[in-house]
This record gives structure tokens, C-alpha cells and sequence, in this order.
């Protein structure tokens, strides 16, 4: 298989440098750019070496819940124990959605001494960067390519005030594209992606690309988690395949990867959402949150028994 590398080889930026030897990026003969880049890479290495836990949640298709998956991941985790001690990435530069999830809307990330800047704090002490924060209005649309996108992100990552974290949780795009292939170049230690989906055979054949996807830049697959599987009618209790059923399950058994769960479709996942409600806090004890909750078991259990990655 074909191995697509996403870690540059880089000076160790933690390692002091008196810049004499002529050699690396600090010394004279470097380029202004190439000095800036290396302080980028120096201050992105000491942001991420604060975080404990990088996850990505990707998937091949849109529309599948991701930024669902990912927010009540960032809630379940800081219900964990976790409180004051998780983030979310919005790595969704085009279509950002997580602001509107967790209630956050209108909110600006402020700049601080030294190029720093806040990120902005939502429910349960989870920390936010989203493109979302920077737009002028909701109807702006971000009309950038490749290089750009990247740029954005690195700050992000890099002059973001994130503190020490436990979780740092990464909402991306659709697709195998520029986005993801920035995030795991600029965090050549992820622990590994989270892959949503949706039961449709159509959903299914795009979303094992996913999994490829990661083999080729050499992050682990924790697991995918098949959202949208069923309605459980509040009446009656019977439940309704609107979407079929086992696609996930199809997934991970045909490309050998864990399979996490699936969570039904529930009105009051919808709900919270549009009002920015943080719904594993808000409905505790329904069906579908005790669904989520074992998905999260499941991945604490994955990270606990992972080999530490350098
Ligand atoms: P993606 O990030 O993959 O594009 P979203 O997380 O934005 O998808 O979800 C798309 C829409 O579907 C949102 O309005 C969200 O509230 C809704 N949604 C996602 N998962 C569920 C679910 N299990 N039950 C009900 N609504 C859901």
C-alpha cells in the first residue's frame, strides 16, 4: 500500500539552539520565512506537548454527524472527569457548525500579549477554536484553497492558548483532503481517528476510504461509530431502520478495525444542536445517551491499553 507521509523531517525546536552552527533554520543563513516557519513549528510543538489526547473524528461522507459525534464526545469526556480539561478543534474551515452546537454563537476568539490568542469556553470548561469565531457574519463564506487552509489551521493549533488539556478533540471535514492531511502533518502524534458514519450502503462504500486514508498517513483507527442507526418510536418502543442498519459494523469487520457502537437518530440530538445545548449533559439517562456513554467507555478503554506513540 502506497504510504503517504504526513510528518516533515524538523529540527527539534525544544532543543536549544545558539543558531552558530549554520546548519538549522535559526542561524543566519537562514530565510526570514523559513525562521518564521521554524518558530511556528517550536511554538506548535510545546502547544501539543500540553495535550495528553488528540483524536480526530473524520469520515468520508457529510451530513453523518461528525461535529455531532465530536461535541458529545467533548461533553462525555469532561463528564468523565474530565471538566476544564478538554478542547475541540473546528477543523471545518468552509462549513464550521461546532459555535452553533455547544451555544457559542457570536462569540470572538480575543488576541492577548505576544500574538497569543483565547480561545473561546463553552459548556463544562471545553475550550473552542472554530473559523466560525472569526467571520464577520453567518452568510461570509471562506473561499480559500489548500495553503491557506493549512496556515489557518497551524495558528490554530500553535498561537491558541489551549493550556494543559486532556482532550483535545478534532472536528474535520468531509473527505480525504487538504484538511485532514494538514491535521495529522501538524500532529505527528494523534492518537488516532475517530470514523462516522451512516448505515446507507452508500455512506459505507465512501467511508472506508476513511480508513485508508489513515493506514496511508500512519495515525490509528480507534474505531468507527454508526450514527443515525434507527429510530426508536416514543411511543411504542419499536425501532425503525430509516437508514438500514450494520453498515458500521460492515465497515469495521471488512477493513479489521474496532467497531464502537452505533446511536439512534433521537429528535432531541436535533434539538440540542440547533440550540446549542450540550445534550449528553442534558439527557443523561435517555437510550441514546447510555448509547454514547459506551462508545466513550470504549474508547477510554482503547486509550488506556494503546502504545505510547512518540
Ligand atoms: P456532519 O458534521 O457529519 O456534517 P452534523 O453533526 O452537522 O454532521 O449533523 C448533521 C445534522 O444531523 C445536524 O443537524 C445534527 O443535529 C443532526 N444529527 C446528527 N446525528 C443525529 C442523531 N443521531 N439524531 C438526530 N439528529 C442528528
Amino acid at each position: 500500500m502506497t504510504k503517504v507521509k504526513a510528518t516533515t523531517k524538523q529540527a527539534n525546536p525544544a532543543e536549544e539552539c545558539d543558531g552558530k552552527c549554520g546548519t538549522c533554520p535559526t542561524s543566519d543563513a537562514c530565510s526570514d520565512q523559513r525562521k518564521q516557519q521554524f518558530e511556528q513549528e517550536r511554538k506548535l510543538k510545546l502547544k501539543m506537548d500540553k495535550i495528553k489526547h488528540k483524536i480526530a473524528v473524520i469520515s468520508g461522507k457529510g451530513g453523518v454527524g461528525k461535529s455531532t459525534v465530536t461535541v458529545n464526545l467533548a461533553v462525555a469526556f469532561a463528564l468523565h472527569g474530565h471538566n476544564g480539561k478538554v478542547g475541540i478543534l473546528d477543523a471545518d474551515i468552509h462549513g464550521p457548525c461546532v459555535p452553533k452546537m455547544l451555544g457559542l454563537k457570536g462569540q470572538k476568539i480575543v488576541g492577548g500579549p505576544a500574538g497569543m490568542l483565547f480561545p473561546v469556553t463553552g459548556h463544562l470548561g471545553i475550550k473552542v477554536a472554530s473559523m466560525d469565531f472569526l467571520l464577520p457574519t453567518d452568510e461570509a463564506p471562506v473561499i480559500w484553497r489548500g495553503p491557506l487552509k493549512m496556515r489557518v489551521l497551524q495558528q490554530f493549533l500553535s498561537d491558541i492558548a489551549w493550556g494543559e488539556l486532556d482532550f483535545l478533540l478534532i472536528d474535520l471535514p468531509p473527505g480525504t483532503g487538504d484538511e485532514p492531511l494538514s491535521v495529522m502533518q501538524l500532529i505527528p502524534d494523534m492518537d488516532g481517528v475517530i470514523i462516522v458514519t451512516m448505515p446507507s450502503e452508500v455512506s459505507e462504500a465512501v467511508v472506508k476510504k476513511s480508513v485508508t486514508f489513515a493506514r496511508q498517513v500512519g495515525v490509528p483507527v480507534i474505531g468507527v461509530i454508526e450514527n443515525m442507526s434507527g429510530f426508536i418510536c416514543p411511543d411504542c418502543g419499536a425501532k425503525i431502520d430509516i437508514f438500514k442498519t450494520g453498515g458500521g459494523k460492515r465497515i469495521a469487520d471488512s477493513m479489521n478495525v474496532p467497531y464502537l457502537g452505533s446511536l439512534p437518530i433521537d429528535p432531541a440530538i436535533c434539538n440540542d444542536s440547533d440550540g446549542g445545548l450540550a445534550f449528553m449533559a442534558e439527557n443523561k439517562n435517555s437510550p441514546s445517551a447510555k448509547a454514547f456513554s459506551e462508545i466513550v467507555e470504549k474508547i477510554e478503554r482503547f486509550q488506556a491499553t494503546a502504545p505510547v506513540r512518540s
